[in-house]
């Protein structure tokens, strides 16, 4: 029994992006996972990936491309391997949008694998990062509290609030006035640290728009970042019902089965339902954020904020009580801590907070209801 198949509402395009990416997730994404050293799987996946022209999907700013690359991203992590991030190239991220010259010398290499970058919007409350403009640039101070990745990173996309409004700017992490300290590690095995900004400069030259344009800028990414969280979320759910279903259905040594028992069916049931909800809802937002209602490249579909912030608490929620009921029906056994099951149970957690905490998203939906004549179901 396949662990997932197409979502019915795909097109022709999608079908085969899903086609390559189980290929891969029954060859090199296994094969990947078997090698002792990580270094080595990551380099046998990277490769067949780029042969299957799937690496750069996360590398491309159309906003078209987002619904393949849930394909991708579900269907990988449905493998519930660990090493299935290798199979797709590093995002740039925003600096997609940025000029020409801030592509070249800060995205293209972390495209190339040359550079590290980081994502710096969460301020400490103590010390939100400002922005105070000078002749020319910027000069900022405060504390980011929670930046994955930090410590590695060559460069921040650090959301900063100036006088004139909020603004993303390219922070590079040997600048004078820039350290790290606060060095971390979460359930899921992230690493984090705290960026602390002490009257660094940033030339005007490496912010990514105009003062007032650094929220839509920010939300656009973690909007995308909400979307492609809900499809790993799928994923790993659909690889813990596999896991359920595989358990079930093994004759036990008094040659009965536990699928046999309607107490187990039942449970059973309740998470293929729990899935297959999230499911629908993952595609059915995907097809709407991807579309082309926006007004510009940049701009979010009406409607979409809504949607992602439902998508990703009913995802992240729902991944949490998935990997835990699967784990109560496999049993015991399954709580090895090198166990998949438990691995992908620690990762989902985390995803109840990360690109926005679930009462604050349920709050934002709410706002947009009440407050903003938004929401229109
Ligand atoms: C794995 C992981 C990776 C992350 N990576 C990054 C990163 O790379 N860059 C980055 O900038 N940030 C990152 N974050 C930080 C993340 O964005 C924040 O954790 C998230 O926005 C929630 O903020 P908080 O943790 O400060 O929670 P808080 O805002 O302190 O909220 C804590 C709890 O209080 C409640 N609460 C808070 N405010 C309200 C309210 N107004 N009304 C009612 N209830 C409320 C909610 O229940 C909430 O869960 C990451 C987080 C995680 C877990």
């Amino acid at each position: 029994m396949t662990v997932l198949s197409p979502f019915e509402g795909l097109g022709d395009r999608e079908r085969a992006i899903f086609a390559a990416a189980d290929a891969l997730a029954r060859g090199a994404v296994a094969e990947a996972e078997a090698m002792p050293e990580a270094t080595e799987g990551e380099q046998h996946l990277r490769a067949a990936a780029q042969a299957a022209g799937l690496f750069d999907l996360a590398q491309r700013s159309e906003r078209e491309t987002l619904l393949a690359l849930v394909v991708v991203r579900e269907r990988l992590a449905a493998t519930g391997a660990q090493r299935r991030h290798a199979a797709l190239g590093p995002s740039p991220g925003l600096l997609q949008q940025a000029s020409p010259a801030l592509q070249e010398r800060f995205g293209q290499p972390v495209m190339a694998g040359l550079k590290r970058q980081a994502f710096a919007f969460t301020d400490d409350p103590r010390a939100p990062v400002t922005a105070a403009p000078t002749h020319d640039g910027f000069r900022l101070s405060g504390r980011k509290s929670f930046v994955t990745g930090g410590r590695r990173a060559d460069h921040f996309l650090v959301y900063a609030k100036s006088p004139e409004g909020p603004l993303m700017l390219v922070v590079e992490a040997e600048a004078p006035g820039v350290t790290r300290d606060d060095f971390f590690e979460t359930l899921d095995g992230g690493q984090h640290c705290a960026l602390v900004l002490d009257e660094a400069f940033v030339p005007a030259a490496h912010s990514l728009g105009a003062p007032g344009q650094g929220q839509r800028q920010a939300f656009d990414q973690i909007n995308r970042t909400r979307l492609t969280l809900a499809a790993e979320a799928v994923g790993l759910m659909a690889y813990a019902v596999h896991r359920a279903a595989s358990h079930l259905q093994a004759p036990r040594p008094d040659g009965t089965r536990l699928g046999d028992r309607e107490g187990a069916q039942l449970r059973f049931a309740e998470l293929w339902m729990a899935v297959f909800t999230a499911r629908s809802t993952l595609y059915r937002v995907a097809q709407q954020f991807a579309g082309t209602g926006a007004a510009s490249p940049g701009d979010t579909p009406p409607g979409a904020p809504e949607a992602l912030s439902a998508l990703k608490v009913l995802a992240s929620e729902t991944a949490e009580q998935v990997l835990s009921g699967a784990l109560q029906l496999c049993g015991a056994q399954a709580l090895r801590t090198d166990d998949p099951l438990t691995r992908c149970y620690r990762e989902v957690r985390s995803w109840q907070f990360a690109e926005g905490a679930s009462d604050l998203l349920r709050l934002s939906i709410a706002k947009a209801r009440l407050e903003k004549g938004r929401g229109a179901l």
